[in-house]
Formats: C-alpha cells, structure tokens, sequence
C-alpha cells in the first residue's frame, strides 16, 4: 500500500533509467515513490552493457554487487561481415587502461530487480504491481498520476483506483512513454523503421579468456539483416535479428495474412552461417518475440515538475547496446537536476530540463554511428585501414565515452560515405 499522500517525487517505471533516477534522488533525503506494474521480475529485452555506466553504478553503490554477480564480463564487441569475416574486436581497455573499461551481459530479470533492491536500500519506496494509468496536470504543471493497483484491464482492479500526488513526476515508463503519449511529443526516426526477432539458447559455442563475454555483432549475406549474440548466465546466450520493418515483417507474411516468427528466424540464420554454426547443437530456450517501430525521439525532455529519462525520452537503435546506457546516464543527470531544483525551489521546464542539450549531443554521436552501421557499403574495416587515427574515436563510442571526451572528430571524415540526418534539437513547448 502506498504510504503518502504527497511525494517529493514520483517516478514511473521501474527498469534502470527509473531506479537509478529514484535512487539518486532518494540518497540526497528526498521521499520517492516508485511504481512499477510488473508484479514481479519478468524478461526484458536489452542484456548488454557498455563501459560507461560504470560510473553510474559507482554513484549507485552498485558496482560491488555486480562484481560479485554471475553476470559474463565484457570486454569487447566483435563484428563479422556479410562474408563472414571477423574483424579484430574493439577491446575497450585499448583506450581505457583502467577497471571502467570492462562490463557486463546481465539477465534483466535479476539486473532490473539488483537496481530495484538497491534502490530500496537507499531509501526509494518501490511499489510493484501498481500501474500508472495518467500523468495529472494542472495547466502545464504535473502534479500527480493516477494509479491503478493489480494488472491493466483486470476488472477487480478497475476499480482500485487512487491518485498520489507529488512535486516532480519522472517518466521512465520505456517504451510505454507515458508522457510522451499523453503530450504527443514522439516522433519515430524516420530512416530506422526496424523490427527484431529474438530468443534465447543453452548451450552453443564460445570464444575463450577475454572474448568469452563479448558481444557478437553479424551482418547476414545480403546485408538485409544483422544478428547480435550475447553471451548470458546459465550457459544461455540471447540471439536476436533486427532488419528494416518491411523485410523482416511486413513483406514475409504467410498467405493467410498470419507471421511465422519462427520460420523468419530461421531464414535469416541461414544467411548468417558464422553465428548458425556457434549454434549447433544448442537448445532454444523460449519461442521467437517480436518487436518493432523502436526507434524514436521525444521533442521535449522536460516541462514544469516531469522530466523524462530513459527509452521514455526516446530510444536509437539495439546495435551497439546504448539503450542501458543512456537510460542510467539520463537518470543520472535528470536526478542531478531534480535535486537543485529542490535546493532553489524551481521546477520549471527550465530549470528541470537544463541538463538536455548536453544529453542529446551525447546521443547523436551515438545515432551518427547507427547511420554508418546502416550504410550499405560503408564497412569499420575499410574506414579504419584509410582513417587508422579515427581507431580510438570508434572505441570510446563504442565504450559510451561520449561525455567524457569528445568522439565528433570522426564524422567529418565517416560523411564522406555515410549519410549523417541532421540533428534533432529539443523543443520548449509541444
Ligand atoms: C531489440 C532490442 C534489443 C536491445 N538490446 C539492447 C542491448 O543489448 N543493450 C542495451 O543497452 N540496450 C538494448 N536495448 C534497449 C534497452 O532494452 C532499453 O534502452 C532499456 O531497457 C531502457 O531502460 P528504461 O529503464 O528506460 O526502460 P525499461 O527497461 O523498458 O523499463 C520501463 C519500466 O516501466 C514499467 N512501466 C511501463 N509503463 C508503466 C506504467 N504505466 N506504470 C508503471 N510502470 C510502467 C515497465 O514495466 C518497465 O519495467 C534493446 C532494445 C531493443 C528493442
């Protein structure tokens, strides 16, 4: 049951962007709801981390715990052509020689409840089962949500409605993207209309020592598709596809209009025998998923008393596993804003949102290399054999050290056969 009446802030939606802006705030003496309507843990998508966050979970007070987790450490990417070739990997530690440069692949059922936990130690009220059904408003100002106690259209719960107020309300619902919706800030990326198909496997081949926790990044033979494997506790690694929407879904239906996600699946492995042949003799744990029309951005980031952070302001692309990232990296600025909005008394959309620009710039160094990847004949291997200065700009990108040194003294060069969109600043109003 909830305890209050009138919480400092609430924040909706307990995956990584909404328990680390919880816990943060809460750290500073601030009482903080947090609402989750998973009743329990369940599967996520989104299992690979990047470098970076490290110093996110050092705020958290998580790092000693993930060290003593059964998570693989990561210490690299790895892509193969559409040949099969394998480039050499992106070790992160080649332009980090310090621990930040390894992380790790994490099973988001136990990570998303570790980052709840902790959150809980720290002094968050977590709340699970308790789906938010609105975000209130008086005028512009976001003064509370109305909540709803048990599962979405569970007729029992209809009727368990409440309303809580609170100073702030921070969205990170994910793609749910409450605010996002009710406002009608998203607008889809319009050249990434993706789809994916993944599941997870026991079993199947890995690499050895260092690259026995990288992520494998493959393009199949026509370049239509690519493959990410991700290497997982209890022998599992997540396999999953991701291609234009109108490839991998809309032009495969069967004849009665239905889509075998299965057989999908199966086609593209074929085109990709590097990753079929690590596969032999592996057991598919869960019947394939399917999702679609990820990639999008809010225009706003904040407004008087909300601020959004995580996949609810917006999410890019699966490839190089920035989704964790960004969502603990706005959780983390957007709590350092909520925090001295409570030391001056001013929660403006100003005031709440001063931390935006310098988060998007971040994010379109990360969206400019999505357009590379998705650049037919651009290749990593070619563009560093003519620009081999460009090496140690890749791999902070691909570390996530986007904020922390500057990564934009490779595009220059990378336009020249890549197309860049141009950059989508925030908005003050909707
Ligand atoms: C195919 C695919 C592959 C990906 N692979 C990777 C990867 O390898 N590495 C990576 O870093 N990222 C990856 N991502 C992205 C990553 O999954 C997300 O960026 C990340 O989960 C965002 O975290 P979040 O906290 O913002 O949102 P979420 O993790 O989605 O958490 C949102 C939470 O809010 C809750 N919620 C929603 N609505 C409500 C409501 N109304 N009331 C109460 N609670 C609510 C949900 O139950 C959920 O727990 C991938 C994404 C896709 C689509």
């Amino acid at each position: 049951m909830i305890t209050n009446e009138n919480y400092d802030t609430i924040v909706i939606g307990g995956g990584p962007a909404g328990s680390t802006a919880a816990t943060l705030i809460a750290q500073q003496g601030y009482n903080v709801l947090l609402l989750e309507r998973d009743a329990e843990p369940t599967f996520k998508i989104g299992e690979s981390l990047i470098p970076a966050t490290y110093w996110t979970f050092k705020r958290l007070g998580m790092l000693e715990k993930l060290r003593a987790s059964h998570f693989p450490l990561k210490f690299s990417v790895q892509f193969f052509t559409r040949t099969g070739k394998a480039t050499n990997p992106f070790y992160f530690f080649e332009t980090n020689p310090h621990e930040s440069a390894v992380t790790w692949q994490v099973l988001r059922s136990e990570f998303d409840q570790m980052l709840l936990d902790n959150a809980e130690e720290k002094g968050v009220e977590v709340q699970r089962g308790v789906s938010v059904r609105k975000v209130l408003f008086e005028g512009d100002k976001a003064v509370g949500v109305v909540v709803q106690n048990g599962r979405m259209g569970d007729e029992k719960s209809k009727q368990n409605i409440e309303t809580i107020h609170g100073t702030v309300i921070v969205d990170s619902t994910g793609q749910s993207s409450l605010i996002g919706r009710q406002l009608k800030l998203n607008t889809i990326e319009p050249n990434l209309k993706k789809a994916s198909l993944f599941t997870h496997y026991e079993g199947g081949h890995r690499d050895e020592r260092l690259d026995e926790g990288a992520t494998l990044i493959l393009h199949t033979e026509e370049k239509d598709s690519w493959f990410w494997s991700i290497p997982l506790p209890y022998n599992r690694t997540s396999v999953g596809v991701v291609g234009e929407l109108d490839y991998l879904l809309q032009n495969r239906r069967e004849q009665d209009g239905k889509l075998n996600a299965q057989k999908i699946f199966e086609e593209e492995l074929e085109k990709c025998q590097p990753l079929k042949l690590r596969l032999e003799g592996a057991k598919q744990l869960f019947p394939i998923q399917t999702t679609k029309d990820f990639s999008y951005r809010a225009s706003r980031i904040a407004g008087d008393n909300w601020v959004l952070i995580g996949d609810a302001f917006g999410f890019l692309d699966p490839v190089y596993s920035t989704g964790l990232f960004l969502a603990l990296k706005s959780g983390e600025m957007a709590a350092d804003a909520v925090v001295e909005a409570f030391k001056d008394n001013d929660f403006s959309q100003t005031r709440l949102g001063q931390f935006g620009d310098m988060f998007v710039e971040g994010m379109e160094a990360f969206r400019k290399l999505v357009y590379a990847f998705y650049t037919k004949d651009f290749s990593f291997a070619r563009f560093l054999s003519e620009h081999p200065e460009h090496l140690g700009g890749i791999v902070d990108i691909l570390s996530g050290d986007v904020y922390r040194r500057d990564v934009t003294h490779i595009f220059p060069d990378m336009s020249k056969t890549c197309y860049f969109p141009p950059e989508v600043p925030l908005t003050k109003s909707t």
